[in-house]
């Protein structure tokens, strides 16, 4: 069985899924022709499937680029569950000299390597040893400039796919505006025709955005109105360690903290408690989250304002992957922008009007009276309606007599 008919099959067969999700049976559908193309699907959306499946079902191994250990390792972890032929080739690898013989003898379905390993000319000639059937860039906005999240090893995999250039390529992200979507398709010569653009909206996900007074306090709140799985980001470290205790204290929850400065073992235990429990509240930075797949974490709340829209939607997806209903709520302070605009002078001149309007962008969305949805819709190109019902903006609207008596008070003041 081939085409569309066989990959139904082995939608169920590998993956135990009735049907596809969103637009994942377009961007199939458009690999298994050999149609090179740019998938823009929300976080928890399945990007992963798309490039699996093909994988499993056409000859040759599908190389995969992905920009962190972790989360290749993750990733292996479940392609193997599913029992497809997946192996990773990072610097945190024993097995390389299995890993390269499977290969050869055509034993893979899926390779994982970073994108190092691109501008390595004996890497390209290690390819070339047997067929391959798919490139797969996964956070493909990172080969970007216009990205937020740019990592210059990107741009040497263009070299390298060109060097094959009858196996289609299949670029993902979840976070690309208009122009860092036009930009990644030129950068990994992706035609214009080859893009496919899933909603963004995520309506079990109830938005708001509030002023911080006392964040103790207001998170405090928030967790004791919602008692399942929840991620605190908090700015620094030291913020991490400090709200960690004081929620701990504060409402008698499981209360972890997760950053960079943890040691290892107590990170990766922290992280593994998390994603196992019912109701355990992880303060982190932003650190932690990517390539987590924990479906039911109820809220994502910010303490501090995020980099950029991208990064707020980011991070807020993943509450709720489940569908069920969740919370995203922001606690700002005015001197969050302050503070951002300040650490801009330290940045690269060429990305420091990128960054700027970003955060401008961000600051929109913050101070908006608009449906919050409807202005994160927008900046993703898309035509929501003007009012969500589902964000703080659209459930406290003060109604028009309020606004008529403040506005007066104003003006007599
Ligand atoms: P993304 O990379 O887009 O954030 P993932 O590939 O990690 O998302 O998938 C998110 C979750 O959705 C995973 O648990 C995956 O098993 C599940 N999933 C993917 N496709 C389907 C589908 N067609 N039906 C049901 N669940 C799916
Ligand atoms: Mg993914």
């Amino acid at each position: 069985m081939s085409g569309i008919a066989g990959a139904y099959q082995s939608l169920k067969d590998v993956f135990g899924f009735d049907g596809f999700r969103g637009r994942q049976e377009d961007v199939v559908t458009r690999i298994l022709a050999g149609a090179s193309t740019l998938a823009v699907m929300p976080t928890g959306a399945g990007k992963s499937l798309t490039y699996q499946l093909p994988a499993v079902m056409l000859p040759g191994t599908c190389v995969v680029i992905s920009p962190l250990i972790a989360l290749m390792h993750d990733q292996l972890r479940s392609a193997r569950a599913n029992g497809i032929r997946a192996a990773t080739l990072t610097s945190a690898d024993a097995d390389w000299r299995e890993t390269q013989d499977a290969f050869r003898a055509g034993e893979l379905d899926l390779l994982y390597v970073a994108p190092e390993r691109a501008s390595q000319p004996a890497f390209r000639e290690f390819l070339s040893s047997a067929p391959l059937c798919l490139f797969a860039i996964d956070e493909a906005h990172c080969v970007s400039e216009w990205g937020h999240d740019f990592r210059p090893d990107y741009r040497m995999l263009r070299g390298l796919m060109d060097a094959f250039p009858q196996v289609p390529r299949l670029a993902l992200t979840a976070t690309a505006d208009r122009q860092t979507r036009a930009d990644v398709m030129a950068q990994l010569g992706i035609a214009e025709d080859g893009l496919v653009l899933a909603g963004f909206d995520r309506p079990n996900i109830r938005y708001a955005i509030r002023h911080r007074d006392n964040p103790v306090r207001q998170l405090t709140n928030l967790m004791e109105s919602e008692p399942g799985p929840g991620i605190v980001y908090a700015q620094t470290r030291r913020k991490v360690e400090d709200l960690a205790d004081k929620l701990a204290a504060a409402t008698g929850r499981a209360v972890r903290p997760y950053h960079a400065g943890l040691d290892a073992e107590v990170r990766a235990a922290n992280q593994s408690a998390f994603v196992a429990s019912e109701d355990m509240v992880i303060v982190a930075t932003v650190a932690f989250g990517m390539g987590i797949d924990k479906p039911d974490v109820r809220f994502v709340a910010h303490v501090g304002v995020p980099k950029s829209i991208e990064g707020y939607y980011q991070e807020t997806g993943r509450a709720g992957r489940d569908g069920d209903p969740s919370q995203a709520v922001m606690f700002w302070g005015a001197g969050d922008f302050a503070t951002a605009r300040q650490r801009l002078a330290e940045v690269d001149e060429a990305r420091r009007a990128a960054e700027r309007t970003r955060l401008d962008a961000l600051a929109g969305l913050v101070e908006t009276a608009e449906c919050r949805r409807a202005v994160l819709l927008r900046h993703f190109g898309e035509h929501p309606p003007a009012s969500c019902g589902n964000c703080d903006n659209c459930l406290e609207q003060p109604d028009v007599t309020d606004a008529t008596e403040l506005a007066r008070k104003l003006l007599s003041a």
